[in-house]
Order: C-alpha cells, then structure tokens, then sequence
C-alpha cells in the first residue's frame, strides 16, 4: 500500500470539484440545484428522491400529470445544465443504488442506474472481476455515465456503448422498457442525457481483474501519436498522457503512462481495494498550481520525479482504475472567487498536431488557467447516435480554473469558442457533457447528427417530458 502513496502526487486528475453543490430551498419558491462547476444554478420546482423503480414510476407520471418537464440527475458532475430544468422536477437516483446479480461464468452485472462505479468496483472485487470502461474517476454514477456515453482509459475498450448488455428504462409514458443491444432506441439512450427517459438498471459485460504492470515515461507532445502507434494501440492497455502546463514546458513535455498485463502474481497488498490517501497535501499541491506560474512549475516537478518512483508498480485493474491512483477527494474545490472546469475535445488521429499547436496557442493567448490537459485514445465507433469518435480519435481533456465574474466567464466561453473551431478543423468535436458555451452554428457542425436525435426524442416523447436546460440551450433550437 506504501509504494501506491507514491503515484499520488500524479493522480490523473481532471480538475473539477467533485462534492455536488447543496440543493438549497429558493426564496422565490422550489429549490435552487447546481452542478459541480457551480457556474450553472438552476431553480427547479423540487427535486424528488427515488431509491426504487416505483418511486421513478410515480415522479414521471406525477410530472405528465402536472404538464412539467422532469429530468434525472446522478452526481451532477456533468457542468452544462444537463440535469436541471428551470421551474421543472428533478430526480435524484442517487439511492436507487443496489447491485444486483454478479454472473461470473458470463462476466455480467446487474446494477441500478444510482449506483456509484465505486459501488460496482466494492461488489466485484471480491469476485476477481473489474469493469471495462470507466471515466478517470469512479465517483460517478452508472446510469449518469451511461446517458453521457462515457469513455476512460482503456485503449481497446474505450467507450462504454459496447459493455452494455440490457438497460431498464422508465420511458415518458411511465412504462418500465427493458432495451437490449440491437433494439432501435439503446443508440438514443445511451449518449442520450437522459432525453429519452430514466435508466433505472443496466446490465454491463465486466472483465477479470487482471494485475497489471506500470509503465510512466516522458516524451514530447508531438511524439505521443508515433509511440502510441508502435507501442500501445491494439492491445488492451490502459493509456493515459498528461501535457505539462507549466510555462517551462508548456504544451511540450508530457508525461505518458501505461498499465499492462502483469506476468507477475499479485501480493496480499494488491489484492487489497484502495482508498484515497493524502487529499490535504495533494489539495495544497493543487492548490499552489491554481494560483501561479511557480506552483505549476513546483506541481509538475513532482509529478515527473513521481515518474522513475513509480515504476515496476504493479496493482490489480480495480485498483488502477480507483483512488489512490485515480484520486477524487483532493479536487474538491469551492472558493466563492473561481471554479475548476473541464472541456474535453476529441481529435482524429491525424489531426493530432494541428489540435495540439492550436490549444496551445489558444491557451496561451488567452492566458488560459489550466491546471491539466490529459490525452487518451478512443477507439472509432458509431454506436450511439451521439458518438464523439467516429475515427480512430485522441481526446484532450482540458481542465482550467476560471474567474467567477462576468469578465471571467465571457473569456472561458470564448476560449472554449476558439478551442471547438480548431477541434472542427482537425475534423473533430467537443464532448456535450461539459459547459454549454459553444455557439449554436459550432455544435450544428460539430453534431451533424443532432436533427435526427431530436426527431427521434420528438416520436418516442412527443410532449417533450424529459427536458433539460442543456436540451432547451443546446439541442433544441
Ligand atoms: C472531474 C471530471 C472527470 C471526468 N472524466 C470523464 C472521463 O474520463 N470520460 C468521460 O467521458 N467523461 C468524463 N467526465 C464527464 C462525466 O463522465 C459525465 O458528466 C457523467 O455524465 C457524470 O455522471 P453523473 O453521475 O455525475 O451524471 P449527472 O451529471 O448527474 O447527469 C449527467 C446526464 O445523465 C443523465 N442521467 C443521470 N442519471 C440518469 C438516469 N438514471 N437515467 C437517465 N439519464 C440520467 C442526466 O439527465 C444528465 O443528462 C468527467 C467529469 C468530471 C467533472
């Protein structure tokens, strides 16, 4: 346990505070709801509660009857509006949050759509299994994923589409629909922002969990793809490089690391699960890189002398995959003056380069605040009618640290304007999971497939019960 303290300091992070902003009563009536970044307060009629499928059942219906739109909200860690609707009924699935059957033989588990990817890991470890798909945190919850179609880290299994084997939905009729790969509406749910009804179950396929071997190396920026070609792509290592934001290096040296099969067995400590370590220093360490040029330098001085400390490192799939190598707890940020952020953009292959110089030049234009800027790969695929990668695509997760005033905001919403221009040039797209600050002629470009999501919400919801800030800014124009 004492060797994995020394990832700590190198934690991938995007940066976000991850505590859920209190819900908190409205003096004008209702109950004012916010997201993570806290940059998106919304009043809400109420916000109901459902730790069983009965409660969804009778929150929808009760909204049909009221003519009030409703939308389902998981750990409010998507930062655009996509789980709040002004004056409309917002369901909490937190508590709905059991796991349901493990099946070993088929490596398959049943959970309800609250649970927490922490909550799956804690039920599959002790079966020797480990999910396939994940974000770089397990703080979220399945079905908030599921709606997001969220991709992590590992390289053949990037996206979660492909290890879903049925989802349970409560549809805008209030009828409980069980979806399996094949029917003509899981490309819609899935990717879907909870447009299309709340998911209250999925069965996912899972994998053994396997011990795998570190591996953290500095490279150029520029040499990721090259390495990334020869080396890792096609097997199923887990992959991740994080672009030094610091003014000495900045956009240039990158820190790449990779977690392979072991060919060793693992000791008693592996086997253990891991737990968050050392959240006030890391917050500290953070904390200085939020506030100047010197603390950038002083973060990424450690996370490179991290680099030769941590190698041979050995640990199970859950483990990577979990605090203390993948860290949440030491985010948490809620200062009143500024607010961690993050933007994802997912770039093809070949317009790697072109991405890379242009968010740089970008950043540094704009004196960008960026705390972490994190490259993984994201295997082509078209599963849901929102797919972010269409080709063989790296992303770029930028998390940045923006001033909470009026002048602040508009400088990030332009940058992040900038930053979806050069990521369409390079003939890609930003994930919709974030801020809403793309113009509408920029998502039209970005999505082509938009139109023909909306048609489909129109037919399977015609009185457009499930509604979200986010649908109304962005969808439905
Ligand atoms: C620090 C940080 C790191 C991140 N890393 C990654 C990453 O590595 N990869 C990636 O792809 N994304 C990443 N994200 C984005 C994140 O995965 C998504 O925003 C995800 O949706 C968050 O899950 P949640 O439980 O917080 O969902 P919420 O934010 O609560 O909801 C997100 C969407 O899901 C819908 N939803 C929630 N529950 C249900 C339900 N039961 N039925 C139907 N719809 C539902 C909501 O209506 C909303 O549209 C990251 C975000 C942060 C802040």
């Amino acid at each position: 346990m004492r060797r994995r303290t020394l990832l700590q300091g190198m934690g991938a992070i995007a940066a976000a505070t991850l505590s859920c902003t209190p819900t908190t009563r409205s003096q004008t009536g209702g109950v004012v709801v916010d997201d993570v970044s806290r940059l998106n307060e919304c009043r809400v009629r109420r916000v109901v509660s459902c730790s069983c499928v009965d409660d969804v059942v009778a929150a929808v219906l009760q909204a049909r009857r009221e003519g009030v739109p409703v939308i389902a909200s998981g750990r409010r860690c998507s930062q655009g509006g996509q789980s709040s609707i002004d004056d409309g009924v917002v369901l909490d699935l937190t508590p709905l949050n059991k796991i349901g059957v493990i099946d070993e033989i088929a490596r398959t588990v049943t959970v309800q759509g609250g649970a927490s990817w922490d909550d799956v890991q804690r039920a599959l470890h002790p079966r020797g299994l480990a999910l396939r798909t994940m974000q770089s945190s397990n703080v979220f919850t399945v079905a908030g994923s599921l709606a997001a179609c969220i991709h992590g880290d590992d390289v053949n299994d990037s996206v979660i589409f492909s290890t879903v084997r049925s989802l349970t939905l409560v549809d805008a009729l209030g009828q409980v629909r069980v979806l399996a790969p094949g029917d003509p509406l899981l490309p819609f749910v899935v990717g879907g922002y909870g447009l299309f009804g709340v998911v209250v179950e999925a069965t996912l396929s899972v994998t053994t969990n396997s011990l795998m071997q570190h591996r953290a190396r500095i490279l150029r920026a520029v040499d990721v793809p090259a390495v990334f070609a020869q080396e890792i792509a096609g097997t199923n290592a887990l992959f991740s490089a994080r672009v030094c934001p610091a003014p000495s290096s900045f956009f240039d040296e990158t820190i790449v690391e990779t977690w392979t099969a072991a060919n060793d067995t693992a000791d008693a400590s592996a086997l253990e699960l891991g737990r968050e370590e050392n959240v006030q220093r890391d917050r500290l360490i953070l904390d200085a890189s939020r506030r100047s040029p010197a603390g950038k330098e002083t973060r990424w001085a450690i996370q490179r002398q991290n680099v030769s400390s941590s190698s041979s490192l050995s640990l199970t799939r859950n483990n990577v995959m979990r605090p203390p190598v993948a860290p949440a707890a030491f985010l948490v940020h809620d200062a009143d003056s500024d607010s961690d952020i993050v933007q994802e953009y997912f770039v093809p292959v070949a317009g790697y380069s072109m991405f890379l110089a242009a968010a740089a030049k970008i950043s540094l234009a704009d004196k960008t605040n960026i705390l972490e800027v994190k490259i993984r790969f994201v295997k082509a695929n078209d599963d849901a009618v929102l797919s972010f990668a269409l080709v063989d695509s790296f992303s770029f997760m930028i998390s940045s640290n923006v001033q909470r005033t009026t002048a602040g905001l508009a400088l990030a919403q332009r940058t992040t304007q900038r930053l979806v221009d050069a990521v369409i040039a390079a003939g890609g797209r930003h994930h919709l999971t974030y801020q809403t600050w793309a113009r509408a002629d920029q998502v039209a470009r970005a999505w082509p497939r938009l139109p023909e999501f909306l048609a489909a919400k129109k037919a399977a919801d015609p009185g457009l019960l499930f509604q979200s800030r986010f649908f109304r800014n962005c969808i439905n124009l």
